[in-house]
């Protein structure tokens, strides 16, 4: 078996206990899988194991990536060995081609290419940065998924609005016609007490539902990673995004 089959497994697995804990159904929690500095072939593998969703940090990266793995899908498709989308393995080949997730900072001179190239940007921390995606998101494709990013743990360095900025970013986001705003995101300070880690992932919780009690419809929480994502399905996850528990260290 491969470190990537090894991986996915093991995450799943982890994934399914967390939510069994919680009372939760395990596909109440979407796992992203984050590739960053990983090649399409890995991709492409995991793909093949099934998993549909991929994370990625760097916008350039991420548009090249997009590239390569879809030639890959095509070319094996073409070739017979690997149908793009259509289930030949029902335990195994996903319904659907890959759906793909920006994670990272999200800088000005960047969103016409995340605009043009993802389903997803979880790391949106100000409003400047929606008007542009949104502006820029063509217009036969559907809206633009998007997260708001908090910085819950009240660190200078990370990114994200502070969690009394999160309202009115939300409100302006929701009238932006190309955009549609999902939920919240956030990056905790790491820490490996248990208890801080629940904390800061409550933090985001209380204040989705904070959110959902003043009129909003947010259905996402996208928060844990790998070494911290039992705790944030306990404090109600519905996306984690997770890379070095399935694939390995990056280098
Ligand atoms: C890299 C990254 C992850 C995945 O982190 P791992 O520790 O590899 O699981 C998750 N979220 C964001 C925003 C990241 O940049």
């Amino acid at each position: 078996m491969s470190i990537t089959e090894m991986g996915l497994q093991a995450v799943r697995r982890r994934i399914a206990l967390a939510a069994e804990g919680a009372g939760r159904r395990p596909d109440s929690v979407e796992l992203v899988a984050v590739t960053k500095t990983f090649p399409a072939t890995v991709v492409v593998e995991a793909y093949g194991l099934g998993q549909v969703a991929f994370g990625e940090s760097y916008a350039q990266e991420a548009v090249e990536k997009i590239a390569a793995v879809r030639a890959l899908l095509e070319r094996a498709s073409s070739s017979g060995a690997y149908p793009v989308n259509s289930a030949v393995n029902a335990s195994a080949a996903p319904a659907g081609p890959p759906r793909w997730h920006f994670i990272g900072p999200v800088q000005s001179n960047k969103t016409r290419l995340l605009a043009e190239h993802v389903d997803w940007v979880h790391s949106i921390d100000r409003l400047k940065i929606a008007q542009r995606l949104s502006d820029q998101r063509p217009a036969q494709l559907p809206e633009l998924q998007v997260c708001i990013q908090v910085n819950v743990s009240a660190e200078g360095s990370k990114g994200g609005v502070q969690p009394d900025g999160a309202r009115s970013l939300a409100e302006a986001i929701v009238a932006l016609p190309h955009l549609r705003l999902r939920g919240l995101m956030a990056i905790p300070e790491p820490t490996p007490d248990g208890e801080r880690q629940r904390s800061q992932f409550a933090h985001l919780r209380k204040l989705l539902t904070q959110l959902n009690s003043q009129g909003m419809r947010l259905d996402t929480l996208s928060m844990g990673m790998s070494d911290d994502l039992e705790a944030a399905i306990a404090e109600g996850a519905t996306i984690v995004r997770v890379g070095r528990a399935i694939f390995g260290e990056r280098v």
